[in-house]
């Protein structure tokens, strides 16, 4: 099977545009930035989970499901954007959040709430149970429950973002720009795995850095190194990555996974007053300090040669007044 052959439903915008940024790269110190807008993906307000969701999607339509079943914290871009993918497909949206709701339906919350998904709070080592359970519900009363897990990141779902390193190789060709670094925000670690397979695939001489705003990165290392390795596998390849073809960084995830950091809000508030570009403060903002800071400490080349990769997340901006 190739990656052309397996199903896919069109949910995003593509390809998605590349966008120079000059002032930011002059205050990052480096001789050129630019960005890949996946922000900009359209499905529900943009951002990388419509990738994945492609792919996943087409398999729950396969399945004949009528309801899809997800989960993630409150202020989940890939909890909105799976229930508005199951909308578009005319199924029902079940979300299994986690952490601490305030009463507030702001933001991302918002949009699930518009998009009127059955939201339920659970504690996050339930969601296997409660999933397995509620789909078993679901079948004894007639329907079929379609389960993505977290973060959409399953080797199937991981397939969007070789795809879509395979769409920016395509865009840098006949570019006069030299770009050898991918640098994104890594929460489950689909979206890097995605890119390593895709860039094994289509661009060898592009290495990915995914800066991560939840785990170790040795946890991340590993896993990613799987989903890769399954995912092509899905695809007749038979090639492996270990660990250590997996490059993480972990130094910026500050107190938490969903509590913003000061670097990362000042990231943010840098790409809106350079470029008048919105990033978020749990997943985007945090990645571009992480870049910031790894131009400025040298481990990262200021030759221009750096790609920063925009997955989304703006709507979660407005939970997190200022
Ligand atoms: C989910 C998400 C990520 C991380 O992608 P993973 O595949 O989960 O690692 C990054 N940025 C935003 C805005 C996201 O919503």
């Amino acid at each position: 099977m190739k990656i052309d052959d397996l199903p896919r439903t069109p949910l995003a915008h593509l390809p998605t545009p590349i966008d120079d940024c000059p002032r930011l790269a002059a205050v990052f110190g480096t001789d050129r930035l630019l960005i890949k807008r996946d922000d900009l993906t359209g499905l529900a307000m943009g951002g990388n989970k419509a990738r994945k969701l492609e792919f996943l999607m087409a398999e729950a339509q396969a399945k004949g499901a009528d309801t899809v079943i997800t989960t993630g914290g409150a202020q989940s871009n890939h909890a909105r954007m799976t229930a508005a993918a199951a909308r578009r497909l005319g199924m029902e949206p079940i979300l299994l959040l986690t952490g601490d709701f305030d009463g507030r339906w702001q933001g991302n919350l918002l949009l699930d709430r518009l998009l009127g998904a059955d939201v339920r709070w659970i504690d996050h080592r339930e969601f296997d149970d409660e999933a397995a359970r509620l789909a078993k519900e679901l079948k004894a009363q007639g329907r079929k429950a379609y389960i993505v897990p977290i973060g959409g990141s399953t080797p199937l779902g991981c397939l969007g973002y070789a795809l879509a390193v395979r769409e920016l190789a395509g865009q840098l060709e006949g570019k006069e720009a030299r770009i050898e670094w991918i640098v994104q925000a890594s929460g489950s670690g689909g979206t890097q795995a995605g890119m390593i397979l895709g860039a094994r695939l289509f661009a060898p001489h592009l290495k990915v850095v995914g800066i991560s705003v939840a785990r170790p990165a040795r946890w991340f290392a590993r896993r990613i190194a799987r989903i890769a390795t399954e995912a092509a596998r899905l695809i007749g390849e038979s090639f492996a990555f270990e660990p250590e073809d997996v490059r993480v960084e972990d130094g910026y995830i500050g107190a938490a996974y969903g509590v913003p950091t000061p670097e990362g809000d000042e990231a943010v508030s840098q790409a809106a007053l350079c470029e008048g570009l919105f990033f978020d403060p749990i997943y985007t903002g945090k990645a571009l300090a992480g870049l910031r800071d790894m131009l400025s400490s040298g481990r990262l080349p200021k030759d221009g040669s750096v790609l920063f990769w925009h997955t989304g997340g703006s709507p979660a901006l407005f939970a997190f007044e200022r």
